[in-house]
C-alpha cells in the first residue's frame, strides 16, 4: 500500500482521454510545504497567509512576511506558490487595529472583510504587497486578491501593487517584474458578472466554501442550517460552470481552491464543468489523483450537461452518483 502511494505521488495526474490536470495545494502556513511535496502537489494552489498570523497580538511587519513567504517560495523550488493577500475580518480574526472590536458587527460575514478591509487600511495592505513582491525573487508568486465583488476594488488593488512596485524600483530592490495578479470568485456577483474579472487578472480562483454560502444565504460555520449547505443547488451549480467556460472562452486559466475542488465524489463533476487546475489540503492529492486516473471526459461531458438541466436535488444526486460508479 505504501509502495503504491509512492507510485501515485510521481504519477501525473491525467484522464484516460490524456488530459493533465493540475493539483495544487492549500496551505496555511510555511511548515505545511514539505507535506505539500510529499503528496505530490505541482505547486501551491492557495497560501492563507492570515493564518499564520491569527491568535496574535499584532499585525505582522513586511520583513516578517518577506521571511515567511520566501521559505515557500524557496521550499516549492520552482514550483508555482499563490499567495493571497490576507482574508479577515469575518471567521478569522486577528487582534489588531485591523479588526478592532468596535468594527465588530451582527452580520460579519457582509461587512469589512478581506479585500475590502485591507483597502480600507492601506498602510498594512501596502506592507504586504511589497512583502510578496520581494520574495517573488526567490521562485515563481502570483497574487491572489480574495472576495472581490466590484470592478473598482479590482482596478483599486492593481494601483497599490503598481505603487509597491515603483517604491521597490526606487530602492532598487529586485522583485519578479511579471507577477501574475487573480482572483478568488466567492461572491455570486463575481461569478455572475465574472467578464469584469476575466477582462482585468491574469486568473482566478473558485472559492466554493464562500460562494455556496453567499449563493444559499447559509453561514458556513452555523450548525443549525448546515444542512442546507448544499454544493449541488442547481443555482451553485449554474454559477460554476459560469465561471468555468467563461474562463475557457476568455483563454483565462480557472482554478477551484473550495473543499469542493478536495472532495473525490465531485472530482468527475468538476471535470466535466471543465475545471482542469484543482487546490486542496494536501492529504486529498492522492484520492483525487487516482478518481482523474480513473475518468475519461469525454464520457463525463454528456452525463455532466445534463446535470446541469436538472432542478430537483434528489435527481442530481443520483445522476453524480452515476458518474462515480462509472467503471472502467
Ligand atoms: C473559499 O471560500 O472557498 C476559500 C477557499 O477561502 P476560505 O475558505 O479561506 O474562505
Ligand atoms: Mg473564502
Amino acid at each position: 500500500e505504501r509502495a503504491k502511494l509512492k507510485l501515485l505521488k510521481t504519477a501525473r495526474a491525467t484522464t484516460l482521454d490524456k488530459t493533465k490536470i493540475d493539483l495544487l495545494a492549500n496551505i496555511e502556513e510555511p511548515s505545511e510545504v514539505a507535506l505539500a511535496l510529499e503528496s505530490g502537489a505541482e505547486g501551491i494552489g492557495l497560501f492563507r497567509t492570515e493564518f499564520i498570523f491569527l491568535g496574535r497580538g499584532d499585525m505582522p511587519g513586511e520583513e516578517e512576511q518577506f521571511d515567511a513567504y520566501r521559505k515557500v517560495v524557496k521550499g516549492m523550488e520552482g514550483r508555482p506558490v499563490t499567495i493571497r493577500t490576507f482574508d479577515l475580518g469575518n471567521d478569522k480574526n486577528l487582534h489588531t487595529e485591523l479588526s478592532s472590536s468596535d468594527r465588530k458587527r451582527d452580520n460579519p460575514a457582509l461587512g469589512l472583510r478581506s479585500i475590502r478591509l485591507s483597502l480600507a487600511e492601506p498602510k498594512p495592505f501596502l506592507a504586504q504587497l511589497r512583502a510578496i513582491l520581494r520574495a517573488s525573487k526567490y521562485g515563481k508568486i502570483r497574487i491572489l486578491i480574495p472576495m472581490l465583488s466590484h470592478a473598482h476594488q479590482i482596478d483599486q488593488t492593481l494601483a497599490m501593487l503598481e505603487q509597491a512596485k515603483s517604491s521597490l524600483r526606487g530602492e532598487r530592490v529586485p522583485f519578479d517584474e511579471a507577477i501574475e495578479i487573480g482572483g478568488m470568485i466567492e461572491v455570486p456577483a463575481a461569478a455572475l458578472a465574472v467578464g469584469l474579472f476575466l477582462r482585468r487578472l491574469d486568473f482566478l480562483s473558485i472559492g466554493t466554501n464562500d460562494l455556496i454560502q453567499y449563493t444559499l444565504a447559509i453561514d458556513r460555520s452555523d450548525e443549525q442550517v448546515a444542512s442546507l449547505y448544499d454544493p449541488l443547488h442547481p443555482a451553485v451549480l449554474m454559477l460554476l460552470s459560469h465561471v468555468i467556460t467563461s474562463g475557457e472562452k476568455a483563454g483565462i486559466p480557472v482554478s477551484m481552491c473550495g473543499e469542493l475542488a478536495g472532495d473525490p465524489h465531485m472530482t468527475r463533476l468538476l471535470l466535466g464543468l471543465g475545471l482542469r487546475q484543482f487546490s486542496m489540503f494536501p492529504a486529498q492529492i492522492p484520492e483525487v489523483k487516482q478518481k482523474i486516473k480513473q475518468s475519461d471526459i469525454s464520457e463525463i461531458t454528456p452525463i455532466v450537461r445534463r446535470i446541469l438541466k436538472l432542478e430537483e436535488s434528489a435527481k442530481i444526486q443520483e445522476q453524480i452518483e452515476r458518474l462515480n460508479a462509472w467503471q472502467l
